[in-house]
C-alpha cells in the first residue's frame, strides 16, 4: 500500500488539459483542448494507468496475470506498476517468442516479469470461462486481468479523467480512440445530459465495437443501438482505423511525423495519430457546431511507436 503511494507520488495527477490551436482548415471555428493524459507519466501510459488504478488499490491477491501482444501498452503500464509495487507478474502474450523481442517485451524482461507466449488459437480464449478456470487452477490466487486493463472497475479511472475535464473546462464534445471500448464507456458513463463522446474506432470494427462499449456501460440493459435509441449521446467514426488495428499508410506516417515536428506534443500511429487525423479531418468537413467546445484525450502509449 505504501508502495502505490510512493507509486502515485511519480505521477502527473491531475494531468493537464491545455487549449490547443492548430493552424488546419475548420479550427478557427470551434475551441479545442487536449486532455493530457500521456503527460501522466512516461512509462504508466496515459488511460492504462486510469483503468489499472483501482484493480491495484483493492489488490489483496498474491500475483497478477494477464494478456496482451508483444507491443501491448497495457501489459507495459501493468509490469513496471508490478515492479514498483513488487507484485509478481505473469504477462501471457500472444504469438512466439522471436529473435527480436519487442522493446516492450525487452522491458517486461528487465522488470522481472514472467513471459509465456500463447499460440493464437489459445489466445483467443483468453476471456472464456473454461480458459479462465484453468489459469485459476495453475496460478493460484491469481487476480486475472483481461487483455487492456478493460474490465469493469476500469471504468472508474476513466470517470475520474472526466470529472478532471470537467473541472477545467465547459465541454460539449469530447473525443477519445477506441480497441476494447472500456475509455468510451466509462467517458460516457460520466458525461452530463448536455454533452457528447465521440469514439474513432482504432480497428475495423462496425458493430462489434459499439457492442463491447455498451457492454461496459453501467446499466446496460438500457442501452440501445443507435438506431433504436436516438438519444443516445456518443457514437463511434469508424472511417479513420486505416485498414485495422495498427495498420499505417504512408500518409498517417507523415501526418504523425509532421504532427511531431510542429506541435507541442507527440502522436503515435496506433492511436492518438488516428485520433488527431480524424480530428483534423472531420474540422476541415465542419462537422462540429460553430463555437464548439471540444476535448480530444490523448490516451498516451507512446512507447508502442518504439
Ligand atoms: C489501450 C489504448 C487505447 C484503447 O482504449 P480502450 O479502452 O481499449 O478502448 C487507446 N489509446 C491508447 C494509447 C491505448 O494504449
Amino acid at each position: 500500500m505504501n508502495d502505490l503511494l510512493s507509486l502515485e507520488a511519480t505521477l502527473t495527477l491531475p494531468s493537464p488539459c491545455q487549449p490547443f490551436a492548430p493552424e488546419w482548415p475548420g479550427s478557427s471555428n470551434v475551441n479545442l483542448w487536449v486532455k493530457r493524459d500521456d503527460a501522466i507519466h512516461s512509462v504508466i501510459s496515459g488511460n492504462k494507468w486510469r483503468k489499472l488504478q483501482h484493480t491495484l488499490k483493492a489488490f489483496s491477491h498474491s500475483q497478477i496475470v494477464s494478456f496482451g501482444g508483444a507491443y501491448s501498452n497495457h501489459l507495459h503500464a501493468l509490469g513496471f506498476a508490478c515492479r514498483e509495487l513488487d507484485i509478481p507478474l505473469t504477462a501471457l502474450v500472444r504469438g512466439h517468442e522471436s529473435a527480436t523481442p519487442s522493446p516492450m517485451l525487452q522491458d517486461l524482461v528487465k522488470w522481472g516479469v514472467d513471459i509465456e507466449f500463447v499460440d493464437r488459437k489459445t489466445y483467443q480464449q483468453r476471456n472464456t470461462e473454461s480458459y479462465l478456470a484453468q489459469l485459476e487452477r495453475r496460478f493460484d490466487s491469481a487476480l486475472i486481468i483481461p487483455e487492456g486493463g478493460s474490465e469493469a472497475s476500469a471504468i472508474y479511472g476513466i470517470q475520474e479523467m472526466v470529472r478532471e475535464v470537467n473541472s477545467t473546462v465547459d465541454f460539449d464534445t469530447i473525443m477519445a480512440p477506441v480497441a476494447s471500448g472500456a475509455t468510451l464507456s466509462g467517458i460516457v458513463s460520466a458525461l452530463t445530459p448536455k454533452q457528447s463522446a465521440i469514439g474513432i474506432g482504432v480497428l475495423k470494427g462496425e458493430g462489434y465495437l459499439e457492442n463491447l462499449v455498451e457492454q461496459f456501460l453501467p446499466l446496460s440493459d438500457c442501452a440501445h443501438s443507435m438506431k433504436t435509441n436516438p438519444t443516445q449521446n456518443w457514437n463511434i467514426n469508424h472511417s479513420y482505423h486505416f485498414g485495422g488495428y495498427a495498420k499505417v499508410t504512408p500518409e498517417l506516417r507523415e501526418f504523425c511525423d509532421t504532427f511531431n515536428r510542429t506541435m507541442p506534443f507527440h502522436i503515435e500511429p496506433v492511436y492518438s495519430g488516428k485520433l488527431f487525423w480524424a480530428l483534423k479531418d472531420m474540422l476541415s468537413k465542419g462537422a462540429f457546431k460553430q463555437g464548439a467546445n471540444i476535448v480530444v484525450v490523448h490516451t498516451g502509449g507512446l512507447q508502442g511507436a518504439r
